[in-house]
């Protein structure tokens, strides 16, 4: 296995997320057969061929068997079936998450936000070769709504990644190309669901700060990350407003050569700054650390950090609290999805839109007045629908 730029077809891994360019560069996932590492409760390793499972549509019977037994081929093509926006696969994969559901929640989940540059995948690599080296099973994942524009940026051209990306126990995938943000994010939780249930116990969730995306990050894992680099005077540059208060850990990277006793000051800085923040878990005192991702340095500190923080919201009931928070808003935004959708695609309101947004262009119509009216053609259309069925 190894990083792999896809120059053609013949050459394209089968689970590249829809609508990705030529050059879009990925893990090629040729498959480990069976990898299963006896947890309990997890049944056999798949006795399917990775060259069967390649060619052919698996049942659902297939995908779960496998995803339990941690076979990455069978894991990347359930994977791809989570992404897709087919109907008919939607209706599979949630068949398939539903069943695999029991397995899933083992992991620390740990979010990483930052801005470009400041390390975030040289980060990862250092951090996901330490817990593999360590014992765990690490996957990456990227929430990245500009992927469709960007095509797959984050974790799309690392080949720093290289060496993580070539170990067993190490995950890599990049963003699904979901367009809007709320896609991306559906996917990437039930991503994240997927790969527990394969045994990865450690999920590292990178994002790139655009948009709302760090907010959504922060909604889907148990700890959130900042990692910054010690600025020439302004330590604050380039930080969005609120973040501070999102994040568990504000992590100075780059701490090494000439530029270690600048990341030093930052850190100490930053302490102070937090001092007057309100933290984002209950309990918990957010920490600034300062770490070096190509030498290694402060990596097993950070990783005390998050286990420190994992004993210290499991105690306090904290840890339990925000994933049940967090899975109620995933419900409510799922509705929302759908609803959002479901308004939009009503023939009643593909018909009526144009003449109304021309309305409200023109004055005619105040906003409040032109969603009245939309309400009321969708009330109107779905009374018509109910009417004619048979
Ligand atoms: P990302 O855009 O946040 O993912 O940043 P990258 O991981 O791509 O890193 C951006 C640049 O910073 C690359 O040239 C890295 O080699 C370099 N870099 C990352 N971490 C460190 C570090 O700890 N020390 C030094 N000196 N350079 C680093």
């Amino acid at each position: 296995m190894r990083m792999e730029t896809v120059k053609s077809d013949r050459q394209r891994p089968e689970w590249v997320p829809e609508g990705v360019a030529e050059g879009f560069t990925t893990h090629v996932m040729d498959g480990i057969e069976g990898g299963h590492d006896g947890l309990p409760g997890m049944p056999p390793p798949s006795r399917v061929p990775a060259r069967i499972i390649k060619r052919r549509q698996l049942s659902l019977d297939e995908y779960i068997s496998g995803v339990l037994s941690g076979d990455r081929t069978i894991l990347s093509r359930a994977i791809t079936l989570v992404e897709s926006n087919a109907p008919a696969h939607m209706a599979d994969a949630q068949q398939m998450v539903q069943e695999l559901l029991p397995y899933t929640g083992r992991s620390i989940r740990v979010g990483i936000t930052g801005v470009p540059g400041a390390g975030k995948s040289t980060l990862i690599e250092a951090l996901g070769n330490f817990l593999c080296d360590h014992g765990h099973k690490t996957a990456v994942l990227a929430v990245d709504p500009s992927s469709t524009l960007t095509r797959g940026s984050i974790l799309g051209d690392k080949t720093r990644m290289e060496k993580l990306s070539s170990r067993a126990d190490a995950f890599i995938r990049p963003s699904p190309s979901g367009g809007v943000l709320g896609g991306v994010a559906r996917k990437s939780r039930e991503t994240m669901l997927v790969c527990e249930a394969a045994g990865y116990d450690v999920i590292l969730v990178e994002t790139v700060g655009v948009g709302q995306s760090e907010v959504t990050v922060r909604s889907m894992v148990d700890f959130f990350l900042l990692v910054l680099i010690a600025g020439a005077g302004d330590e604050l540059q380039g930080i969005k407003k609120g973040i501070m208060e999102l994040c568990d850990t504000v992590l100075i990277n780059k701490a090494d050569g000439d530029n270690r006793l600048r990341a030093q000051a930052a850190r100490m800085e930053f302490v102070r700054i937090l001092h007057y923040l309100q933290p984002a878990t209950e309990g918990w005192n957010t920490q600034a650390l300062a770490c070096s991702s190509t030498t290694g340095e402060g990596i097993p500190q950070l990783w005390e950090v998050i286990q420190d923080f994992v004993t210290c919201t499991r105690s306090s009931g904290m840890f339990q609290q925000r994933r049940t928070l967090q899975s109620m808003e995933w419900v409510g935004s799922m509705v929302e999805e759908y609803l959002r959708t479901s308004f939009y695609n009503h023939p009643s309101i593909k018909k009526a839109l144009p003449g109304i947004k021309r309305g409200v262009m023109s004055g005619q119509y105040s906003p409040t007045k032109a969603a009245d009216l939309l309400v009321r053609e969708y009330e109107n259309g779905q009374k018509a629908m109910t009417e004619n069925e048979p």
